[in-house]
């Protein structure tokens, strides 16, 4: 039976390293919007252009665009036997989207909940390869450059970890998603 799993939680609370777990034990693809989105950014193709403003901001990509890339991706033949979604659906609309692309199947939907102050701590340490895009849970300190575990690249921090666009984006979890 296919494995058709819907990772929820707001910013913070681990859902892309859950959904990268749970899809490697499974064999599954992990399907995540944001990653799809951060590669369209650092490609600047016309979805990156789209997308770059209103993520650094905090916001929500339309659901128009968001639908449109998820839809593409969902008919490729590599989820027939199930895929593991990281970031969508965020909003309503998207999540009626969904229902229906992915209708007659049924689907998993794992919850994460986390207190918001915790979520603010964790991404204020996040930091990300530049290079793989591989998380790391951090400590690191401006002054002390670190490594990817995974493939040795620099770490960095995410363009909208700041504690200012974090707020901003638990506030739309909040009431959008
Ligand atoms: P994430 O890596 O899931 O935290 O996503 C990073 C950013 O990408 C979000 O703050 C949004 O700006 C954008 N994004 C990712 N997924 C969606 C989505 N399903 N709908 C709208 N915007 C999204």
């Amino acid at each position: 039976m296919a494995l058709n799993v819907i990772m929820m939680g707001p910013p913070g609370a681990g859902k892309g390293t859950q959904a990268e777990r749970f899809a490697a034990v499974h064999g599954l693809p992990k399907i995540s919007t944001g990653d799809i989105l951060r590669e369209a950014v650092q490609g600047g193709t016309e979805l990156g252009r789209a997308a770059k403003g209103i993520m650094d901001a905090g916001g929500l990509v339309s659901d128009d665009i968001i639908i449109g890339v998820v839809r593409e991706r969902l008919q490729r033949p590599d989820v027939d036997g199930g895929f593991v979604l990281d970031g969508f659906p965020r909003t309503v609309a998207q999540a009626v989207a969904l229902d229906e692309i992915v209708s007659p199947r049924d689907l998993i939907v794992l919850d994460i909940v986390v207190p918001d102050e915790e979520l603010v701590r964790r991404l204020g340490m996040r930091r990300v390869c530049g290079r793989c895009g591989a998380i790391s849970a951090g400590g690191v300190t401006a002054s002390e450059p670190a490594m990817c575990e995974r493939c040795g690249g620099a770490l960095v921090v995410r363009s909208d970890d700041s504690e200012e666009v974090v707020r901003q984006r638990l506030s739309v979890y909040g009431r959008d998603t």
